[in-house]
């Protein structure tokens, strides 16, 4: 199942853990309630990734601060693409957790429309780093607890 244009790539994992009938949450939310900075697809996940071209999805990456290249010319050019890699399913994930969390914030018109118009509701990119919706203008809500989530999976 594809990201929707705009869809944090929490959102995306999130979405995919549920349509592949898992309930393990620990690679995009952590037990405290927060998005993991660097979020990853679970092995036992099928997404079909390959069939989207790299530059869209290294473009799509980037909007949930995945893969932006360091500026300093002395970091190893490599480790920015690595951190693309990281995302998707492979026998083993470094556990990156400690490098941060993401508060969930969400804009509950955006959701109440993309329910409408999808069938199911889903986290923006914009909204990882961002306190207002920049579509509706209002402050975003927080989400406080995990279980609370599974509404927006519809
Ligand atoms: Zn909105």
């Amino acid at each position: 199942m594809k990201f929707v244009k705009g869809e944090a790539l929490q959102s995306w994992i999130y979405r995919n853990i549920i349509v592949n009938g898992f309930s393990d949450f620990s690679s995009v939310i952590g037990s405290d309630g927060l998005w993991h900075r660097y979020p990853y697809f679970p092995k036992e996940v099928k997404v079909e990734y390959s069939s989207i071209p790299d530059q869209e999805l290294i473009g799509y990456l980037r909007l949930s601060g995945i893969g932006i290249k360091k500026a300093s010319l002395l970091e190893n050019p490599t480790l920015y693409v690595n951190e693309v890699y990281d995302v998707f399913p492979k026998s083993y994930h470094p556990v990156n957790y400690s490098k941060g969390k993401v508060t969930i914030a969400f804009c509950n018109l955006c959701i109440k429309a993309a329910i409408k118009n999808n069938g199911f509701g889903y986290i923006k990119s914009e909204w990882l780093y961002g306190s207002k919706c920049t579509i509706h203008n209002i402050e975003l809500g927080i989400l406080e607890s995990t279980s609370r989530i599974d509404t927006l999976a519809g």
